[in-house]
């Protein structure tokens, strides 16, 4: 079959209106339009802004026969949250416990309006959040598969799955520091300390998650086979539900990455810098590191020598130590907001990324072949930093144990200094770290191309849904 021409499907993508869920639900939404499926995105009206340009450009690119398109819900009134919130990472970091499940709630009043657009455009199958369990309900009402997709990798997937399975929770002693994850294809330990939240969670939306996904069609994982092939066969065994590998969904572009919205000030900088020279410091879109904690960066980054890249949300300086800008002035650039990271990631000057395990963070970093050093600061990031350090063994932990954060919760300089002295340094274990980082990324180019294992994955699935939209006509 020519999947590569119109194949007749049309889908629905949901995603979560946060960040690091709507971008790579629009590059698998792209992905998907690239093989010829009529591809739909619903969104709320104050988050049409990030999708429309991305549809444009892809309807513009003469490449997807899809086509794409965006489909708008109104976001409901009355919510408690401030007046045109309609996106979890324009909430404060300080805001964020209690406004999450206000948002998570406004969300479910969707379920009509949602209902609506698939009455109206009877989708073939559709991609929903897995914040949004209802979205099962509606569309099994219609007899409308439901596919889930978490942003998460396989191996957080199967870690939430044994919590859940073997309860290690209900006998852990209360003097224990540690816990050993039960039936894992690896040994992997988790500090007690670092154990998410949402793992000790077990009712309503925990529960919730769990039913509407069991009941659902599959889910679509971004990430791809190679990287995590024993938690493949781990989650298609023993976690018994379906899944597809897609990713990297960030190499939907190509290489055209460099040149999106005009060349920043940062990739000249790095042109004048020489090969695999620089480390890239970047902790994703919802940091909140204190004063104290941002000035051991600047001095540990300063300490390790490396030429630097770093991004800090936080404006103003009162962070800065003493004469920091000029005293690492045109070795390290301080970056104020927001970076063009995937491009900055594949410059040929970049040799390391600090990162703090956010997924896509990760998965892009695994893509430009870069080896890690890791800063997990919460949720699924934690054990990211596990895959990449202990499983992948192309990473280097910058915090190791608690002991290595003071009396005041701060890593000191001297741990960030020695974590960028062994990314960027020469010995053996380095050099190993970066050959494994380089075939990883070679291996992920080759995920997504043509008789690649994430592009035979996606294959499968359309072939999949066009032979069960057939029968239902038959
Ligand atoms: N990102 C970026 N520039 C920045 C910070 C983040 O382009 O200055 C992008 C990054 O490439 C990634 C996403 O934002 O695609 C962050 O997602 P991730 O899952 O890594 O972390 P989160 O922000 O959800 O914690």
């Amino acid at each position: 079959m020519g999947i590569e021409s119109q194949c007749g499907l049309k889908m629905l993508f949901f995603p979560l209106m946060a960040h690091g869920h709507m971008l790579p639900m629009l590059n698998m939404a792209k992905l998907f339009a690239l093989r010829g499926v009529e591809a739909t995105i619903l969104t709320t009206p104050a988050n049409a802004h990030l999708v429309q340009p991305f549809v444009d450009r892809a309807n513009d690119s003469g490449s997807v026969p899809g086509p794409m398109r965006l489909l708008l819900v109104p976001f409901p009134p009355d919510t408690g949250l401030p007046a045109g919130c309609e996106n979890l990472s324009s909430i404060p970091p300080e805001e964020m416990p209690s406004h999450f499940s206000r948002f998570i709630d406004a969300t479910e009043k969707l379920r009509g309006p949602f209902g609506g657009v698939l009455r109206e455009l009877l989708p073939d199958c559709v991609v929903t959040d897995m914040f949004f369990p209802w979205t099962y309900d509606a569309a099994a009402e219609l007899g409308v598969p439901r596919l889930v997709f978490h942003g998460l990798n396989l191996f957080s997937l199967c870690i939430a799955d044994s919590f859940d399975r073997y309860r290690p929770l209900e006998r852990l002693s209360a003097e224990a520091r540690s816990l050993v994850i039960p039936g894992l294809p690896h040994r992997v330990e988790l500090l007690t300390s670092q154990i998410p939240s949402f793992e000790k969670a077990t009712g309503g939306l925990a529960r919730g998650l769990q039913e509407s996904e069991s009941k659902s069609y599959g889910v679509l994982v971004n990430s791809f086979y190679e990287l995590e092939r024993d938690y493949a066969r781990h989650y298609r065994e023993v976690v018994g539900r379906r899944a597809w590998l897609l990713g990297p969904l960030a190499l939907c572009h190509g290489d055209d990455h460099d040149n999106a919205g005009g060349r920043d000030a940062c990739l000249e900088w790095l042109d004048s810098r020489s090969r695999g020279s620089v480390v890239y410091v970047c902790f994703g879109s919802m940091s909140d590191f204190s004063a104290a904690q941002l000035r051991e960066m600047a001095l540990g980054l300063e300490a390790s020598g490396r030429p630097f890249v770093w991004v800090v949300r936080k404006g103003g300086k009162e962070w800065a130590p003493e004469g920091f800008e000029e005293r690492v002035g045109g070795r390290g650039l301080v970056v104020r907001g927001w970076a063009p990271q995937i491009p900055i990631l594949n410059h040929p000057s970049v040799g390391g990324f600090v990162t703090h395990c956010g997924w896509n963070s990760s998965l892009e970093g695994v893509s430009a072949g870069l080896p890690l050093a890791t800063w997990p600061l919460f949720a699924d990031q934690v054990y990211n930093e596990k895959l990449i350090v202990e499983v992948l063994r192309i990473g280097v932990s910058i915090r190791r144990n608690e002991e290595d954060r003071g009396d005041d919760g701060v890593v000191a300089a001297a741990m960030i200094r020695k974590a960028v002295e062994e990314l960027m340094g020469g010995g053996e274990d380095a050099r190993e770290r970066r050959r494994r980082a380089r075939e990883l990324g070679k291996m992920a180019r080759r995920a997504v191309g043509r008789d690649g294992s994430s592009y035979n994955d996606m294959s499968n699935l359309i072939i999949e849904l066009v032979d069960k939209k057939a029968k239902q006509f038959k």
